[in-house]
């Protein structure tokens, strides 16, 4: 696996930590619970959409766009990192909003929608559950084109193979660093939504000949129908390494913790929200690393790993969301202690 061959602009000054959490070990008693701070990235607030936009937004400089397309959900980070993104390249940015709860996109929303306006969002629509994603960003570019401008089109969550190349990079940047530390992982755990994180890591590993099974704790989707797609993404980011393709067997996408749906919150989620930082000072989110979270320790509580163990838990980012689930984080009725 060479990364150097693809056009990369850098958002992150080195690597993000990766760090022992004693205390949260301690307190679930069981295997030696590791973080990768990927919630650290560069760009606005950080989180794992910096490092698929690096590649991304290289190809869009290359091909002299000058205006960034991209769609997400109402709390969207992806759609944040592509405003911040663009910011520092002097792009536009063009957003659809995916209301994947109904009603659930309001203007002057909190969190990540408040940061959309702050960083200049050019264009901003709302449409329903359902629709044509890809036609709407055509309508969008149209539009672009039209006015005399050059679109690029980022597909949501920047997961297509181009995207998913952040996290083969982010596969050999843990491994340099489990090196460094002297520290083996015998298990990675992850959220996984629009599979290029999971997909890419996976990727990166198989390249790498790692040897370290992953797990993606699923916020959205069955978890079959989640497998394939995370399969499917890796074998074509797999190909445009030009390495080995991961099996079949090697995606394991946990449905367990997405609770009644994507973004709804859990108990089980807003106790692992308050845990982190309660324990170590880390900010989950509640719609991905807080649910991922929640699966780790599930995992934990049935008895998955060895004592002894090393597990990684890589930390996604989100914590921008944060004020905007206030209501459901404070309830004293989910307070764990
Ligand atoms: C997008 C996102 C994820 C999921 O990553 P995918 O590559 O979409 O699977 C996890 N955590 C956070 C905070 C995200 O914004």
């Amino acid at each position: 696996m060479n990364l150097a061959h693809f056009p990369r602009r850098r958002y992150t000054d080195g690597f993000t930590p990766l760090e022992p959490l004693p205390r949260l070990s301690a307190a679930l008693g069981g295997p030696d619970i590791w973080i990768k701070r990927d919630d650290l990235l560069g760009l606005a607030g950080g989180g794992n959409k910096t490092r698929k936009l690096e590649f991304l937004v290289a190809e869009a400089l290359h091909q002299g766009a000058d205006t960034l397309i991209t769609v997400g959900a109402p709390q969207s980070n992806h759609c944040r990192l592509t405003l911040a993104a663009a910011a520092k390249e002097g792009l536009k940015t063009r957003l659809i909003i995916e209301e994947r709860v109904p009603g659930s996109y309001a203007a002057d929303a909190l969190g990540n929608n408040l940061l959309f306006d702050l960083m200049g969002v050019a264009a901003i629509r709302a449409v329903p559950l359902g629709t044509d994603l890809a036609a709407e960003m055509a309508r969008d570019a149209d539009i672009v084109t039209a006015a005399g401008g050059r679109p690029y089109s980022i597909v949501g969550g920047g997961s297509n193979p181009l995207g998913a190349l952040g996290y083969a990079a982010c596969a050999a940047e843990i491994m340099a660093q489990s090196f460094d530390q002297a520290v083996a992982f015998d298990h990675i755990i992850v959220a996984s939504g629009s599979a290029g994180t999971h997909a890419g890591l996976l990727a990166g590993l198989v390249a790498l000949n790692a040897g370290i099974p992953v797990t993606g704790i699923n916020v959205r989707r069955p978890q079959a129908e989640q497998e394939g797609n995370v399969h499917r993404l890796a074998v074509a980011t797999a190909e445009l390494l030009g390495t080995p393709a991961p099996a079949r067997g090697d995606v394991v996408a946990l449905a367990d913790w997405v609770g009644p749906g994507y973004s709804l919150p859990t108990s089980e989620m807003v106790a692992a929200v308050r845990l982190l930082a309660r324990q170590e000072g880390v900010l989950l989110d509640p719609v991905y690393s807080g649910k991922a979270m929640a699966g780790l320790i599930g995992l934990v509580q049935r008895g998955t790993f060895k004592p002894g163990e090393r597990i990684l838990f890589l930390h996604t980012g989100g914590s921008p969301s944060l004020h905007a689930y206030a209501g459901n984080l404070r309830n004293p009725a989910y307070n764990p202690a």
